[in-house]
């Protein structure tokens, strides 16, 4: 099959962006809306619509462009364009609801597939006609994880219990009891259906994800009791996380695959983990540097002195109150904080509330010399 030049089909050069790309394809699709054209050119229109449309899909793909790039070659030379391969149908709807025309017909190219499902599960869909195990994937998992400021400074290794999906021992996750299987009825095997919708003048064969048989080509003859053929049961487990040092409030860390196993031995989703970061009694965080505050006596404000206090990894540090210290003053301590982060201390001043006899003498004193 010769080969297409996508970029001369949607009129773009071979830089093009992304954006030039997706608008290029914009201004021909609504071009050659066959509903735009008189009945005699339609077929010609919804070639070209094709066309342009697999031109699209190869282009607004950053690793099959690059291959194409590279090599020519398009995933299409050998197969052929189908819709089911079209990824990009928030572009089509995008397109074509704004005109209020076209939405019915899409809805039949892609099923409903868009608009209920999430793009992991598209992604299943898409690549059903090949049997990935994309749509046999576990469900991911999100818990949140308390830390204190010392864990965060330190890193550290903490067990999380969570509710989660495990082969069911009874079957091996075959979902069988006897590991009998038949092929699907519904696809006879194929594990996916041929779907034939038309819209006007306009025939659009795609194909689905067999929806009884998920797109496996076969179903179990006699459900295990326990997991009902699922493959997999709720369990309670706990795991040690290892979390990385300096990590931050909101922050997501993700775990692949420890998430819930997928039907029938498929692959699990994976586990995020929040990160939420406990108030700490004397350290406020401001990205890896620490903000606290001290307070000092009178006398070691007017004749200097020195204040220890304790770092978030079980270490103590000194800071140096230098002779005449002004309240309020923040003195930097470098290093101390997250990930080499520093510390403020900010200084406030202990003014004795009640006076001995003696001191009292002794102030006098002093205010008489005018201080
Ligand atoms: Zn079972
Ligand atoms: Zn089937």
């Amino acid at each position: 099959m010769a080969r297409k030049d996508y970029y001369k089909i949607l009129g773009v050069p071979r830089n093009a962006t992304q954006e030039e790309i997706k608008k290029a394809y914009r201004k021909l699709a609504m071009e050659y809306h066959p509903d735009r054209h008189p009945p005699e050119k339609r077929k010609w229109a919804e070639e070209k619509f094709k066309e342009i449309s697999e031109a699209y899909e190869v282009l607004s793909d950053p690793e099959k462009r690059r291959q194409y790039d590279m090599y020519g070659q398009s995933p299409y030379d050998t197969t052929g364009f189908s819709w089911s391969d079209f990824s990009r149908v928030e572009d089509i709807f995008d397109i074509f609801d704004n005109l209020g025309f076209f939405g019915d017909f899409l809805r039949d190219i892609f099923g409903n597939a868009w608009g209920t499902t999430t793009g992991r599960q598209r992604t299943g869909y898409r690549t059903g006609s090949r049997r990935t195990s994309a749509s046999q994937r576990g469900e991911d998992i999100t818990v949140t994880l308390e830390l204190t400021l010392e864990e965060i400074a330190r890193g550290t290794r903490k067990e999380v219990r969570l509710r989660r999906y495990e082969i069911c021992d009874e079957c091996g996750g075959k979902g069988s009891k006897d590991g009998g299987w038949k092929t699907c009825p519904t696809c006879h095997g194929t594990g996916y259906i041929q779907h034939v919708s038309r819209h006007g003048f306009m025939t659009f064969a795609t194909q689905k994800v067999c929806p009884t048989c998920g797109g496996r080509g076969y179903v179990i003859e006699n459900p295990c009791p326990v997991c009902h053929g699922t493959g997999r049961v709720m369990k309670d487990v706990t795991l040690s996380i290892e979390v990385p040092a300096g990590v931050k409030h909101g922050h997501t860390l993700q775990i692949q695959g420890a998430g819930h196993v997928g039907q029938l031995g498929g692959p699990r989703g994976d586990l995020y983990i929040k990160i939420v970061e406990k108030k700490h009694p004397v350290y406020e965080r401001k990205g890896n540097d620490l903000y606290t505050r001290v307070e000092i006596p009178l006398t070691t404000a007017i004749l200097g002195g020195k204040v220890e206090l304790k770092d978030l990894r079980g270490g103590t540090f000194t800071v140096k109150i230098p002779e005449g210290t002004q309240p309020g003053t923040t003195f930097r301590v470098p290093g101390r904080g997250i990930l080499g982060g520093d510390v403020y201390v900010k200084v406030d001043v202990r003014i004795p509330r009640k006076l001995p006899k003696e001191a009292q003498k002794l102030v006098k004193k002093l205010k008489e010399m005018g201080l």
